[in-house]
């Protein structure tokens, strides 16, 4: 055996243990449970855990676990394969899957008792002949557009697409346990845009009953709806962003749940006018000294950002220049108080000990914190507490 194949031969521990430290985000699951206590008791329905995009970044099954552990009953999210691999970690609760592509694998959706939205006819004939295939009847919930011309029926086909389900529920291909409508402002109160929805979806409701469809769990709300309307209830309320403590009303103290730490690669001491990074964008102002972190845009740290800071020994450090694929350098300033490599930088976490929360990092990007949370890189390791 040459040396380079016992080389590989040889087990090695798992890379994450093997290096003293990485990049890691750890995900606050006592967060998830306390804010999903708060929308439990606030719901006058029951409430769903939508756990899409890997559970907003927070892992889907560890935030679905938490929630359902904690007042949800239901889980949502955006395709089948989101659904599957929640049934496949052995979740049982009851699931809905929206945002379904027209030629979906209905017959495994309903072999896995995974729930369907159903927004044109197409989608409910392929949902139809799949029940019809297998012999168990789909539990559907119809989807109206209640006001931002995006997924759902548009309103001028909803007294058809009523009028098919019903056919096809007397057939005993489907069975209609929903109508789903979504807000597009929610979070704007008084907007004029909600009591439209809240009418277009009221109105839905009763084509629904004039076509003798009888859903019991019509939901309507999401995390906005939920906190600032009652009247958008309904039976059910889809909250995601609230769970991991993001509240678009911020009418609320909800606990963020995410940390996101980066070890020091190394510290260099530079003079005055030494250029930083990518395009020389950042010139020091004094002599200073730099540190490097390996953690850049391809981990979700926003490219484009403006006053950005991480924590490091206790204070905000700026971070200077471009932000790289793979790396940033921060500012630690003219006395570095002991930064040395090895040493952790907190990029974003609750906040509790100064250091910057998802929402700053939000700010200095020009974006909302539910991108932020759903865009950390696959690299990154994942630790739940
Ligand atoms: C993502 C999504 C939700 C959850 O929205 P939050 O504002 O994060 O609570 C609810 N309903 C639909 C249709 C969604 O796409």
């Amino acid at each position: 055996m040459s040396a380079a194949q016992q080389l590989l031969a040889e087990p090695r521990p798992h890379p994450v243990q093997d290096v003293p430290s990485v990049p890691v985000l750890s995900v606050d699951l006592t967060a998830v449970a306390a804010n999903t206590r708060l929308f439990a008791e606030i719901t006058d329905g029951a409430l769903m855990a939508v756990v899409k995009a890997d559970g907003f970044g927070h892992g889907a099954v560890a935030v679905a676990r938490t929630a359902l552990a904690n007042g949800a009953t239901w889980l949502g999210v955006t395709s089948l394969a989101e659904a599957l691999a929640l049934r496949y970690a052995g979740v049982t609760a009851p699931v809905l899957s929206w945002l379904n592509p027209v030629d979906l694998d209905a017959a495994t959706a309903s072999r896995h008792d995974v729930d369907l939205a159903v927004s044109s006819l197409a989608h409910l004939d392929t949902v139809a002949l799949a029940a019809a295939v297998t012999g168990r009847s789909a539990r559907v919930h119809l989807h109206l557009d209640t006001g931002m011309a995006r997924d759902g029926a548009a309103p001028a086909q909803w007294a058809r697409l009523c009028a098919r389900a019903r056919l096809a529920e007397r057939c005993g291909l489907v069975r209609v346990v929903g109508v789903m409508g979504h807000l597009g402002c929610a979070d704007r109160v008084g907007d004029a845009c909600n009591e439209r929805g809240r009418a277009a979806f009221d109105a839905g409701l009763e084509v629904a009953r004039r076509s003798l469809l009888r859903p019991r769990t019509n939901h309507l709300a999401a995390t906005a709806a939920t906190l600032l309307d009652r009247r958008t209830h309904h039976d059910l309320s889809r909250v995601g962003a609230g769970l991991v403590g993001i509240d678009p009303t911020r009418t609320t103290v909800l606990r963020p749940a995410l940390t996101l730490t980066a070890p020091v690669v190394s510290v260099r001491g530079v003079p005055s006018g030494t250029p930083v990074g990518y395009g020389h964008t950042h010139l020091t102002s004094r002599s200073t000294t730099l540190a490097l972190l390996p953690i850049g845009y391809a981990d979700g740290i926003p490219r484009t950002v403006s006053g950005a800071e991480v924590l490091l020994a206790g204070r905000r450090c700026p971070v200077v220049g471009r932000v790289s694929m793979d790396q940033v350098v921060v500012d630690v300033g003219p006395s570095p108080r002991g930064v040395r490599p090895g040493d952790v930088a907190v990029v974003f976490g609750p906040g509790d000990h100064g250091e910057p929360t998802v929402r700053e990092w939000a700010g200095w990007s020009g974006t909302i914190e539910n991108e932020i949370v759903t865009g950390i890189g696959a690299r990154v390791a994942r630790c739940w507490r």
